[in-house]
């Protein structure tokens, strides 16, 4: 029998996961497994899990816009919890965890980049959300900076309920401080929108500084040019998306993923559509 995996969401046709995970199975000869791409609607999201367990799906992973949208139909993880979103599920056992924290945390590992220190985390959504709960777990201090108040501070509240303690700031604030790393979880820069960049043009970019950025696509963003001017490092989020599949990998499949190949896999999918 086949045993199915794969991704939900909606719209998903751009979704690179289908193409790394069935990599990963045929360099491993697991030719009985398979990947799927599955376009869901909101409105079907809860009929969409029940429909795929009784299909045998092993799990699936969950991507924009169901991350929380499916929260009250499995049972969350501390890590699911705590971010307030599930991006991989077990139908086995009906649990829903976060596998971002991890990708994440391993790719900075990957690049030896300190997690300890004073670290400014641009965006307040999921992706700030894992990013903030993971580097929180490292003993980070962490600073906030997003464009609305509220939605910072609703994080801030959030996540002290799980011990994690981030303190909302501003441009100008962050910029007379000490900053070992700063991590870019907004979608400024990501294509189309190429020409965008989320520090703020009212505060220079500080010197020397290294920069994280989650997105991919492109893979050199408009923020990683402007760290590297100002004689920064700067990496993009190639490596923790390769690392929270490889994570997903392992939990379905027991197997320790293949991560050279889902690089390759990626890499390839992002040539031919950039
Ligand atoms: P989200 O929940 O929609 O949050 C987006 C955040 O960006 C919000 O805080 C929002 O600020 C801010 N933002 C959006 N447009 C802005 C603008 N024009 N000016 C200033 N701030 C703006 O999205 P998400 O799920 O966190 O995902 C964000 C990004 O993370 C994605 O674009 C993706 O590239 C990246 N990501 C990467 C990986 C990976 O594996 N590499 C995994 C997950 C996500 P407001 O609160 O003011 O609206």
């Amino acid at each position: 029998m086949l045993n199915k995996v794969g991704v939900i969401g909606w719209p998903i046709e751009h979704s690179l996961s289908p193409a790394m995970h069935n990599a990963a199975f045929k360099a491993l000869g697991m030719d009985d497994w398979f990947y799927d791409r599955m376009a869901i609607p909101p409105d079907i999201v809860k009929l969409s899990l029940r429909e795929l367990r009784d299909h045998n799906f092993i799990g699936v992973n969950v991507t924009i816009p169901h991350k929380e949208a499916v929260m009250p139909f499995i049972k969350p993880d501390e890590l699911a919890r705590a971010v307030g979103a599930a991006n991989t599920i077990d139908f086995r056992t009906n649990v829903g965890t976060n596998t971002d924290v991890v990708g994440f945390l391993r790719d900075l590992d990957t690049y030896e980049i300190p997690t300890s220190g004073h670290v400014v985390v641009l965006g307040a959504g999921g992706a700030a959300r894992a990013v903030i709960y993971g580097l929180a777990r490292r003993g980070a201090e962490i600073s906030l900076v997003n464009r609305t108040p509220e939605r910072a501070e609703a994080l801030v509240k959030h996540m002290s309920t799980f011990n994690v303690s981030v303190t909302p700031r501003t441009f100008a604030d962050v910029a007379t401080g000490t900053i070992d790393l700063i991590v870019n979880t907004t979608p400024l820069g990501m294509q189309p929108n190429i020409e965008q960049n989320p520090w703020t043009e009212d505060v220079p970019f500080p010197e020397g500084i290294t920069v994280y950025d989650t997105i991919y696509r492109p893979r050199d963003t408009r923020l990683m040019q402007l760290v590297r001017q100002r004689g920064g490092r700067a990496y993009n989020g190639m490596g923790m998306l390769v690392k929270q599949g490889a994570a997903a990998f392992k939990l379905w499949t027991g197997q320790d993923a293949p991560e050279d190949v889902m690089t390759q896999a990626l890499e390839t999918a992002l040539n031919e559509r950039p």
